[in-house]
């Protein structure tokens, strides 16, 4: 079967009143990009609180619908049948060309929903519901009529052109990307951060990101990885401007000059701070990280409130309540997962001392820090100088 458009339909959540026009044109913006990924011209434009993409070209079907499937805020995608108007017998040949590609042999049983929006048209909705009903009883064995819970919902519309559509696709749901600001995520190479930045873009927030690596303890392969899983969410999210912060001088100066059992937690208070001064530069209102309650001895209630301390943005980890599995699921279903697993060396897995603490308190800690008194600012400064600067496109 041939669809020369997409019907894209989205939520009304959030899109009341006069800020409906921005969510629209975000949804459209996004739906451009996300077609860039796919061979074939589209036409794509909102009308009547609706938005279609229309195929100007040869297209792969699957290809299309996958894409679709990636920009949140769509919650259905109709594959439309759009026709001349030549006349209703060649109208009801159609539609029974197509309950019969669509439906074939199969029982079922099936509404047809005339709309007219062309009042010219010699039939008025009622008619035409009937008798397209009564052709498509005639010509297809297993279908009967039900009216009120049909399984094959036939929408006809009629405008300048005639709209057939019948099947919806769901979308992902959520809000278009550059409807909620800016965030801020820390993303290394592993599995959990891709998918709470995937969570997070979501729900209409546009994503940065900062990657911390330690050269010459962490190969190019590492952060190549990194650019790669940047480059997956970005399907879903848009470009995404990514620094990447040599940690390195950082790392080895708190390894000389801290407890080695309070190496990851104080590292991590520097990373916080560092990526916070790239969100705040490029005006994200929040940081993103990937941890999860209890996961890690970093991620236990008290690492996390220690974290939590250098910062002055709010934090949202959107898998704090996940079980590693539920993590593993989400990132096999956005295909984060096998570039996550390979087995390239993040900068913390190098300096993690054996038995690290799990109960840290945040008063401990900065008495720690205070051995860094003489150089640590120096060299925040030189970090955050020294950042590549990379953006990050899917398509
Ligand atoms: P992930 O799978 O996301 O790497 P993890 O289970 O390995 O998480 P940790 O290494 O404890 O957990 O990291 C917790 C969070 O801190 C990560 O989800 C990420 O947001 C951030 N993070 C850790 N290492 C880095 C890094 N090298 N660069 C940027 N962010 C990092
Ligand atoms: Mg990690």
């Amino acid at each position: 079967m041939t669809f020369q458009t997409f019907l894209l339909k989205y939520g009304e959540i959030g899109i009341k009143g006069k800020n409906r026009y921005l969510f629209e044109d975000a949804l459209v913006r996004q739906i451009k990009y996300s077609l860039k990924g796919v061979e074939g011209k589209f036409n794509v434009y909102k009308s009547q609180a609706r938005i279609y993409v229309d195929c100007l070209s040869e297209y792969d079907y699957e290809d299309v619908v996958e894409h679709l499937k990636r920009v949140f805020g769509l919650v259905g995608i109709c594959p439309v049948v759009r026709l001349e108007d030549e006349g209703f017998d060649r109208l009801k040949e159609e539609v029974v060309a197509y309950m019969k590609e669509m439906y074939g042999e199969k029982d079922f049983t099936f509404k047809i929903e005339a709309r007219r929006a062309k009042k010219s048209y010699p039939k008025n909705s009622m008619e035409i519901n009937c008798d397209l009903g009564e052709a498509v009883l005639e010509n297809l064995k297993g279908s009967s009529v039900d009216v009120h819970k049909p399984e094959v919902l036939v929408n006809v519309e009629v405008r300048n052109e005639i709209y057939i559509y019948s099947q919806i696709i769901p979308g992902p749901g959520g809000m278009p990307v550059g409807t909620n600001g800016g965030a801020m995520l820390l993303l290394s190479g592993g599995i959990d951060s891709p998918v709470a930045g995937y969570m997070i873009s979501k729900r209409g927030v546009k994503l940065h990101a900062t990657y911390f690596h330690a050269p010459p303890y962490t190969s190019e392969r590492a952060k190549q990885k990194v650019v790669d899983l940047a480059k997956i969410v970005a399907r879903y999210s848009g470009p995404i401007e990514l620094n990447v912060v040599n940690f390195t001088d950082i790392q080895l100066y708190i390894y000389d000059k801290c407890p080695h059992d309070e190496l990851t937690i104080i590292m991590r208070r520097y990373m916080m701070k560092i990526a916070e001064h790239f969100a705040l530069e490029s005006g994200c209102l929040g940081l993103i990280t990937g941890e999860s309650i209890g996961q890690v001895a970093s991620q236990t209630m008290q690492s996390l409130a220690a974290t939590n301390e250098v910062c002055t943005l709010p934090v949202y980890r959107p898998v704090i309540g996940f079980d590693k599995q539920e993590i593993v699921d989400i990132a096999e279903k956005i295909d984060t997962y096998e570039t996550s697993i390979l087995p390239f060396e993040d900068c913390c897995t190098i300096f993690v001392a054996k038995h690290p603490v799990t109960k840290p308190s945040v008063k401990r800690i900065k008495k720690s820090e205070e051995n860094l008194q003489d150089k640590i600012e120096e060299l925040m400064k030189e970090a955050i100088e020294s950042t590549e600067k990379i953006t990050v496109r899917a398509f």
